[in-house]
């Protein structure tokens, strides 16, 4: 997870949007918040943290909401996946793109289990990582 030079492609489900990042992942973790189970429509979602600088949208428009406040969650306005989070207050600098929407989900490395006091009961974790009630 440290070569930079790496380039790494993703998008959105119907293909108006693409984007690119450079170099790996700076983090990753499953994320059980609430916020993320309605934002995205499912139980827990799976971050990538990198700095925006590596972040380009390549093809189509990432369309943003303000979900709450200082934080907004981007998405395709097309068919609706969503992509990114970006908080700048909290996180300045910063985005987070949910990994599934990497062409190659597999380079992300999850370490741990976030906000797991929202975690759904029917929702049985057993990968042995860490998990946390917050971030
Ligand atoms: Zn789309
Ligand atoms: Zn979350």
């Amino acid at each position: 997870m440290t070569d930079t030079s790496d380039v790494y492609q993703g998008g959105c489900l119907c293909g108006a949007v693409r984007y690119k990042i450079e170099g790996a992942p700076e983090w990753s973790s499953h994320c059980h918040c609430r916020s993320c189970q309605r934002a995205t429509g499912a139980a827990f979602t799976t971050w990538v943290g990198l700095k925006k600088d590596n972040f380009e949208v390549t093809k189509g428009h990432i369309k943003t909401c303000s979900t709450s406040p200082g934080v907004e969650r981007g998405f395709c306005d097309r068919c609706g996946t969503s992509l990114t989070y970006a908080a700048e207050e909290g996180w300045p600098g910063q985005v987070s793109i949910l990994a599934p929407t990497l062409d190659n989900p597999a380079i992300a490395s999850p370490t741990a289990h976030v906000y797991v006091e929202h975690q759904l009961p029917w929702v049985k974790l057993n990968d042995g990582l860490p998990t946390r009630e917050q971030f």
